[in-house]
C-alpha cells in the first residue's frame, strides 16, 4: 500500500469539487496514519470512541479528529473533548447529550445530523420527516454548544449506481431545503457523503466531507472490535 500515492489519487478526484477529504482510519495503527499525516492529511476519521482516544496522545496535536461512526449516549463524556466533528448525531437525544457534555466541559462541538437515506434497516438517522422537526423545534435552539453544521449519511451498499445516486441526491435536496430556511443556529455548509466505493458519486450530488478508508489504506483485515 503506498498510502501517499492513494491519497494523492483521491485528492485528485476531489479537485475543484471544494469537498475535503476525512481519511478513514479505523483499525490501522499510528504508523500508517502518520504514514497520511506525512503526505498533508490532517483530518482523520475514527468510528469508535476507545480507538480514538487510544490513538489520540500518540499522533500530532495538529490532526482534526472526526468521529464517524454510531455513537452511544453513555460515551460521549469521553469523547467531548477530543474531537473536532461527530458526524452521526442521529437522536435527538443524542444530540441533547452532545451538548450537555460540551457545556461540562467548556467546549464547542461542531455536530453533523444523520439522515437515515438508504434502503437497509441497520443504517442510523433521522428519517427527512424527524429531521425537520427536529431542527423546527425549540430544543434545538437551547443547544449553545453544540455547532451543527450540515448533513451526513451513508448510501445503501449495493452495485446499483442508480440507487446510490438517487438516495445522495435526496440527501443534497433536503440540505439545501434546511439551508434556505436560515434556521437560527443551524449552518448547513457541511454535507457529509461518500465512501471508498461511491464518493465519485457523491461529490457528482454536492458532497462537501467526503469519508474514506479503504482507497487509502487498503482492505481492512479484521472486523475486530476495539471499543
Ligand atoms: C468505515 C467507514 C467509512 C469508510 O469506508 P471505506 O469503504 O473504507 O472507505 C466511512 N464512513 C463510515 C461511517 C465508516 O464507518
Amino acid at each position: 500500500m503506498n498510502i501517499k500515492r492513494n491519497i494523492e489519487s483521491v485528492l485528485s478526484e476531489l479537485k475543484g469539487s471544494g469537498a475535503k477529504l476525512v481519511a478513514v482510519s479505523k483499525t490501522r495503527p499510528p504508523e500508517e496514519i502518520m504514514e497520511a499525516y506525512a503526505a498533508g492529511q490532517r483530518i482523520f476519521g475514527e468510528n469508535k470512541v476507545q480507538e480514538l482516544l487510544a490513538k489520540r496522545p500518540e499522533l500530532p496535536d495538529d490532526i482534526e479528529w472526526h468521529l464517524i461512526g454510531h455513537l452511544q449516549t453513555n460515551k460521549v463524556k469521553s469523547i467531548v473533548s477530543h474531537v473536532a466533528m461527530i458526524h452521526g448525531v442521529d437522536s435527538v437525544r443524542l444530540a441533547l447529550e452532545i451538548n450537555k457534555q460540551a457545556v461540562n466541559a467548556g467546549k464547542h462541538v461542531q455536530c453533523l445530523l444523520q439522515v437515515h437515506i438508504a434502503e437497509e434497516e441497520t443504517k442510523f438517522g433521522f428519517s427527512p420527516d424527524e429531521l425537520l422537526q427536529f431542527i423546527t423545534s425549540t430544543s434545538v435552539q437551547s443547544l449553545a454548544n453544540i455547532q451543527i453544521k450540515g448533513l451526513m449519511g451513508m448510501a445503501t451498499f449495493t452495485e446499483d449506481k442508480d440507487q446510490i445516486r438517487k438516495e445522495f441526491r435526496g440527501l443534497r435536496k433536503l440540505f439545501d431545503e434546511i439551508k434556505s430556511r436560515q434556521v437560527p443556529g443551524i449552518e448547513m455548509t457541511e454535507l457529509s457523503m461518500g465512501m471508498s466505493s461511491d464518493y465519485k458519486i457523491a461529490l457528482e450530488e454536492g458532497s462537501t466531507l467526503v469519508r474514506i478508508g479503504t482507497s487509502i489504506f487498503g482492505e481492512r483485515i479484521t472486523n475486530k472490535q476495539t471499543a
